[in-house]
Parts: C-alpha cells; structure tokens; sequence
C-alpha cells in the first residue's frame, strides 16, 4: 500500500492506493494547517493521523510525496520551493523516513503527475512521452524509455525555460531570466496581456468568444504561437510517440483544445515525426499524484528487480 501525499502552495491532498491501484482515502486541506514549525513533527504527525487504522498504517510501506521544488541529485535534500517555503533547506526523504519509520520518496509534483498519466497508457506502444502543463506557469515532465527521466541534477525536461526570442519587446520570466517559453504560453503571461489591454476584460473568459472582440483574439493568438514554438522543439529533440497536455489554463472555460493538437502537427514537417505522435489531455486531474505514486512505486521495484 503507498500513501501519496501532494504538498501545493495552497492545499495538501493525500491518498492511498494499492497493488491493484485501487484508491481509498482521498483527502484535501490547508497546506498552512500541516506545514508548520516545526516541520518534520508536524508532517509526521499529520501523515500517521490520517491512516486510520493500525493495520492499514502496517500495510503502508512506501509514502510518496510530490512537492513544487528543485530536490538535490540525492533526492532528499530541497533546494528551492518558493510556493512551500517551510520545506526549504531540509532532508525531507531522510528525516521524516526517521520520524514515521517507513521508506519515503520525495519528487517534484509535476513528475509526479507525469507518472499518474503515464500508468494509465498502453505501456508497449508509449515509452518515450511528453508531458505539459499549462498552469500560472508551464511545468513539464518526461518518460523515456518507460521511465521518468530527471536529468543528472533534478532538473531535466525544463521547456518551460526554453528561450524563445532575442529581438523586440522583451518580457521578464519568474526565473529571473528573459523570454523563456513560459513567459508566453501560460496563465501569467495571459494575466499580464490582459490587464495591459482594459480593465473590462476577465481572465476567466479569456477563451470564450475571442473572436468578439480583437484585443483578446490577439493575445489568445500570442499564447497559441509561443505555445506551438515551444512543442515543435520538445517534439524535434524528444521524438515521443505521445504528447500530454494538461493544467489549469487547458480546463478553463472554452479552452480550444484542437488548437493545441494543431499547435503540435503544424510545424512538424518530418512525416516520421508525425506519423508516429499522438496528442491526448491529461485526464487525472488533482488524483493525478495518486496514481504517479503506485507508478513510481512499481518503478523503483522494476529497478531493484523484483
Ligand atoms: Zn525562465
């Protein structure tokens, strides 16, 4: 049984699930109500509360836990996580393995997520796929080979700071650098066009009917370039026979959802390149991390041979 934790800037979600990934115990609540100082007790008592029976406690033998962070190449140690910062600076794997004495598993949330979706795929026919997330920001993971590629220090399948251009009016990315991909093809950069175009407009009906009125079909048109930019180089380094996409801006209200997959073939001219991808939407949604954490677990299991 793995107890799978979601640790967000807002709310922490947990949930169990088991060999058959059947999921139980679904649950939602205050990130600030749990990660408090001290940490590590806190956390530790908030995980153990939440089982509710010695015996299901007994059966858990591995926590997962998705966190909006950079972890250290020893995948213990968070480096950065300005949404949680109380995480900042501890061995979270180490010391709250120590506190609840079980095997413990901490990852970023997107490649926690990247490993939900990919669970529920016909693993012979997708080895190497894509994942893509447009949230405030554009977070993105990768499979290759059937496994979850993190790079050599955690930090692999960064497209969202892909750099996009080096004329004209620039704009500043959250990373600190200049037009990185997320700068364009996310929620903050529709936010920030918005807000520069009138006051009258709603982020919420950024997508319904931009064709009524120009200034918003204008920056929905900016979001689909950038967006389509930014695919067309994930899918001519990476070759993946499947494209992910998911997040917060792709279930907004009247979200065209083809434009994304045209955004994907248009510029794909190599018919090998096409012919072989397909495109889907992330269909988990917030239990996402729940079945990432059976997929991990039965990864790790894989790589210890049995
Ligand atoms: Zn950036």
């Amino acid at each position: 049984m793995v107890l799978a934790l979601d640790i967000g800037g807002t709310h922490i979600r947990t949930g169990m699930i088991d060999g058959e990934g059947k999921v139980g115990l679904f649950d939602k609540r205050l990130t600030a109500s749990v990660v408090r100082d001290p940490v590590i007790p806190n956390l530790a008592r908030f995980v153990r509360g939440i089982v509710p029976s010695d015996r299901s406690w007994e059966r858990t033998d591995h926590i997962v836990m998705g966190i909006p962070s950079i972890i250290a190449e020893d995948n213990d140690y968070v480096l950065s996580t300005p949404n949680v910062p109380l995480l900042e600076n501890l061995r979270l794997r180490h010391e709250l393995s120590q506190a609840l004495d079980k095997r413990v598993t901490v990852l970023n949330d997107v490649n926690l997520s990247t490993l939900g979706e990919y669970s529920l795929l016909d693993k012979a026919k997708h080895r190497n796929v894509v994942a893509v997330y447009i949230g405030t920001g554009l977070g993105c993971g990768l499979i290759l080979n059937g496994r979850l590629y993190t790079g050599s220090s955690n930090l692999a399948a960064e497209f969202g700071h892909i750099p996009t251009r080096i004329t004209g009016t620039r704009q500043r990315c959250n990373c600190g650098l200049w037009d990185c991909l997320e700068a364009y093809a996310s929620g903050t950069f529709l936010e920030r066009r918005l807000k520069a175009s009138g006051e009258d407009l709603r982020l919420a009906e950024i997508f319904v009917r931009p064709d009524q009125d120009p200034r918003k079909g204008k920056i929905v048109d900016t979001f689909f370039d950038y967006l389509s930019f930014g695919i067309h180089t994930i899918l001519t380094v990476l070759n993946p026979s499947l494209l992910i996409v998911g997040g917060g801006v792709v279930n907004m209200e009247g979200f065209p959802r083809q434009r994304v997959v045209e955004a994907a073939f248009s510029r794909l001219r190599h018919p090998y390149l096409r012919d072989r991808l397909e495109v889907k939407f992330a269909e988990l949604g917030e239990r996402a991390f729940v079945f990432g954490s059976r997929e991990l677990d039965d990864q790790q299991r894989d790589e210890k041979g049995g």
